[in-house]
């Protein structure tokens, strides 16, 4: 591959302390290399005007697996909107919320994205999910394994096997399903479900294991920083989107006792039960929480106007929701006794007092955590809006006239409930790169991805600059992959594809013969069905392998 030299944009590289400096960015075989020392041919690209950045890291999106399979039937309006050529490089058009797995890594690459994670995989559907992110172009993608609704899991932790197990199990689970990281999905409650519970909080115990989700978490906190993992737990805490569930988000900022914790899409966890309506904003006191605990970092799962759809593992919180479908159709499933899923259609109003409450909420968040590091611009998508709607919120983020016009447009009874008007700050394009960059390969445990220092990968992004921020963060100028030019003003000119992140920490192999053992009793299967073979990680082509302490 040649070399190409990108000539007089200015570097937005905040993990390297650049924050617009001019200078020249080479990429040579695929990696950033020193410009000053490098002295061969390259291709070259007059980036002036415009500003360069590596490219964005999405570390929280469901873009595959067997959820993602069920929206698109759900909403078989948009899939047939798609067969609809759009007169792009792949005649795959359209930004909604479900799309295919091509169309998916089509729209990201667009706006500027070279990798994304996807933060809800369990073992009974790890290998249709690996099967669907190695056909999604342009990205590096891994998965995060759900864990805390196993039944494995509850009965070592409720026997009292000891820390150690779980240790080896979570082990187990990461090397069988090649995943990057481990998820929670409202710890416990999943399972409690299905002994009839409704709602379930943080020390409420499990009616089957009587354990509650605090012991839950803090053991796979352990787990996690004792295997060595880069990647904290990643949480969806209890009481999804529930009124006044800003106590239980406290509670569980205070039982981490300092260990890293990572909570997604905190907007849905954000709510208090004050005013008429007993529902308000609790973002300020959530912000204040973040803003006192180093050990949180969290993404916000911002929600925007307009059709969406919902997909979520936690059951409890879908099955209550099934009444607010719309369009008023919606599935609900159980995954081989482990998981669950449920997927409710949804549109969100700016007429509606909570939706237009959600919307100042996640925008709160957003304004009120003041450390750049530790906050994350996700919208779930496809669950608070679909991924395409990044250009508008990063406008909404820098530009405080945009917001306020915006705002002044809610229902009077929002406006009174939320302070977004009051809040006088605007992003820096330095704190968008940060945001969409640099802290997520930080929180990946990424070296070589999020900046254009020497020796990171060749992913890097041209945005002209321009001062409707929207239009600027939508179409890229030009995006490389590797090194290679795979958008060019706006479109996509060539087809690339991205590796798979994931870790195999170490386990003790004596864990094997007793696990074929239980799942075959149990569920009928043994274990290693569920383990994947190097060659189905893209064809054998791409695994990135993250060190942990267990590394063998
Ligand atoms: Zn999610």
């Amino acid at each position: 591959m040649s070399a190409v030299r990108i000539t007089n944009g200015k570097v937005l590289d905040p993990a390297n302390g650049e924050a617009g400096v001019v200078r020249d960015v080479v990429i040579d075989d695929g990696r950033v290399v020193a410009a000053d020392a490098f002295q061969g041919a390259a291709e070259t690209i007059d980036a002036k005007g415009g500003v360069v950045m590596a490219g964005a890291i999405d570390i929280h999106s469901h873009i595959a697996g067997g959820k993602s399979n069920i929206t698109r039937l759900l909403m078989i309006e948009e899939q047939r909107a798609y067969r609809e050529p759009a007169g792009d490089f792949c005649g795959c058009g359209g930004g909604l919320s479900t799309m295919t797995a091509h169309a998916t890594g089509c729209r990201y690459a667009e706006m500027g994205y070279t990798a994304v994670f996807e933060p809800a995989m369990v073992a009974a559907n790890a290998r249709h999910m690996h099967a669907e992110m190695k056909d999604i172009p342009f990205l590096d993608t891994g998965g995060y394994v759900v864990l805390g609704n196993d039944d494995f899991l509850l009965d070592l932790i409720s026997s009292g096997a000891g820390q150690e197990a779980v240790n080896d199990y979570v082990a187990w689970q990461l090397a069988a399903t090649k995943a990057m990281a481990v998820k929670i999905v409202n710890p416990g409650g999943i399972n409690a479900f299905k002994f009839n519970q409704r709602k379930m909080d943080l020390d409420e115990a499990n009616p089957h294991y009587e354990i509650t989700p605090r012991t839950i978490l803090q053991t796979l906190l352990r787990a996690v920083k004792e295997l060595g993992l880069a990647h904290p737990i990643h949480l969806h805490g209890c009481n999804l989107g529930v009124p006044g569930n800003k106590d239980t988000t406290l509670a569980t900022v205070a039982a981490t006792e300092g260990l890293p914790l990572h909570m997604t899409h905190v907007q849905f966890h954000s709510y208090g039960a004050e005013g008429d309506r007993r529902f308000s904003s609790a973002a300020a006191e959530i912000a204040d929480a973040v803003n006192a605990n180093p050990n949180i970092s969290i993404d916000v799962g911002q929600v925007m106007f307009g059709q969406t759809v919902t997909a979520s593992a936690d059951f409890m919180s879908q099955h209550r929701n099934r009444g607010i479908a719309s369009p008023k159709r919606w599935i609900g499933m159980d995954m081989e006794m482990d998981a669950a899923c449920g997927i409710v259609p949804f549109v969100y109003k700016d007429k509606s007092f909570v939706n237009a409450l959600q919307w100042a909420i996640g925008l709160e968040l957003f304004l009120l955590v003041e450390d750049p590091w530790r906050i994350f611009l996700t919208t779930d998508h496809p669950n608070g809006a679909p991924f395409t709607t990044y250009p508008h919120l990063i406008r909404l983020l820098m530009d405080k006239d945009f917001r306020d016009e915006q705002f002044a447009k809610l229902p009077k009874a929002v406006r009174k409930h939320s302070i977004v008007d009051q809040l006088k700050r605007e992003y820096t394009l330095e704190e968008i790169a940060i945001v969409t960059r640099a802290a997520p390969a930080k929180i990946l445990g990424f070296t070589d991805r999020g900046h254009l220092g020497a020796g990171a990968v060749g992913d890097v992004v041209i945005y002209r600059d321009d001062a409707d921020r929207e239009a600027m963060f939508s179409k890229a100028e030009y995006v490389l992959k590797n090194g290679q030019v795979i958008v060019k003003d706006g479109e996509i000119v060539s087809l690339a594809y991205g590796r798979t992140h994931q870790v195999a920490p170490d386990y003790d192999k004596g864990i094997e013969a007793k696990l074929d053992r239980w799942f075959d009793e149990t569920l009928g299967f043994k274990a290693k069905t569920y383990k994947i073979a190097d060659d189905e990680i893209r064809d054998g082509q791409g695994a990135v392998i993250h060190a942990t302490k267990r590394s063998s």
